[in-house]
């Protein structure tokens, strides 16, 4: 099976609010996605479709077809009021988490016969997104970055085996980087909120994690680095143990830039 990706993007205007909750309550939960009038967002949709070329065109679909597709279901969200001018958010919230699910039921019964929608991924912003493939539940992504200096240094090998090893980044003051890392929620959506997770206690209890090696020197600085080499490898796993500890069992996936050029991952779905 072979997989192909189309982008498209709609700008909409959502309101968070549950009737049956006071102001005190929506405002605790929702925070500033309660304003009244309700505020916007450009979203990004991405649509991956699966299936076998075909042998004459060498196409899985004509993305022309895929277009009028998507682009007849976006009609209804592009610059509207969620809430207000769509049937879908009278009583659901329009989360990314759920708009994501109204989406897919919407776009999934035109695909023809042979063609799979294999998934949607939905941003909010860059750094937040939910991603869905039909099954019960979304997943939730968000990005954070951290800055922090290191040095590649293996306390079993020689100076002259770690200078040939590791070149430049053996430097015996250290080098840095912005490191950026994707954090993947999985779980069972709330009802009541629309959500995997409470955003703000996910920033805060990652943000808990990262401040343990953000504007710091890692191998200085941080115990668990003290004998073993701040490569990529130890970062993301160690991020990982400290994120599952404080995600209790949310936590899916983790991607950790250390460069452009250097990407690493951990996580139970991998
Ligand atoms: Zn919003
Ligand atoms: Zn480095």
């Amino acid at each position: 099976m072979v997989y192909a990706t189309r982008r498209f993007e709609f700008s909409a205007a959502h309101r968070y609010w549950r009737n049956d909750w006071s102001q005190a309550q929506n405002e605790q939960v929702f925070g500033k996605c309660t304003s009244p009038y309700g505020h916007g967002h450009n979203y990004t949709l991405d649509v991956t479709i699966r299936g076998t070329p075909d042998p004459v065109t060498g196409m899985i679909m004509n993305m022309t077809e895929l277009k009028t597709i998507v682009n007849g279901v976006l009609a209804a969200f592009d610059h509207k009021h969620l809430n207000e001018d769509t049937p879908y958010f009278k009583t659901l919230i329009p989360t990314t988490e759920n708009i994501v699910r109204v989406l897919w039921q919407l776009i999934a019964p035109h695909m023809p016969g042979t063609i799979a929608l294999a998934r949607l991924r939905l941003y909010e912003m860059s750094d937040l997104w939910a991603e869905y493939d039909g099954s019960d539940n979304p997943t939730f992504s968000r990005v954070y970055v951290f800055s922090a200096a290191h040095r590649l240094h293996a306390p079993a090998l020689s100076d002259a085996q770690n200078q040939a090893l590791y070149g430049k980044c053996n430097n015996p003051n250290g080098h840095g980087h912005n490191y950026t890392l994707e954090v993947t929620i999985g779980g069972i959506v709330d009802a009541h909120t629309g959500m995997l997770i409470d955003m703000v206690a996910l920033d805060q209890r990652v943000r808990s994690v990262l401040d343990t090696l953000d504007h710091k020197h890692i191998d200085r600085e941080v115990s668990a680095f003290a004998a073993m080499p701040s490569t990529g490898e130890h970062i993301v796993r160690y991020l990982w143990d400290a994120l599952s500890a404080r995600l209790e069992g949310q936590l899916q996936h983790i991607k950790l830039w250390e460069t452009k050029n250097n990407i690493f991952e951990y996580g139970s779905t991998i």
